[in-house]
């Protein structure tokens, strides 16, 4: 049975087809190195959602601006 250093805790995590979490050694390990990779993700994400919402508040003063 291969073991290898699980990613998230440094614990022993089996490569064995048996263990469904690998390369990590539980779900939760799994679970705690996805979130890590969506906040990276989220981060960046976010700040390009910032720039729709101004954009989309600078269309709503021209529409505005418009009916007047
Ligand atoms: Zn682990």
């Amino acid at each position: 049975m291969t073991q290898v250093p699980c990613p998230t805790c440094r614990g022993p995590s089996s490569l064995n087809r048996t263990n469904r979490w690998r390369p990590f050694c539980s779900e939760r390990c799994r679970l705690v190195d996805l979130d890590g990779w969506l906040a990276e993700r989220f981060v960046i994400a976010g700040e390009d959602a910032q720039d729709d919402a101004s954009t989309d508040a600078e269309e709503a003063e021209q529409e505005r601006a418009d009916d007047a």
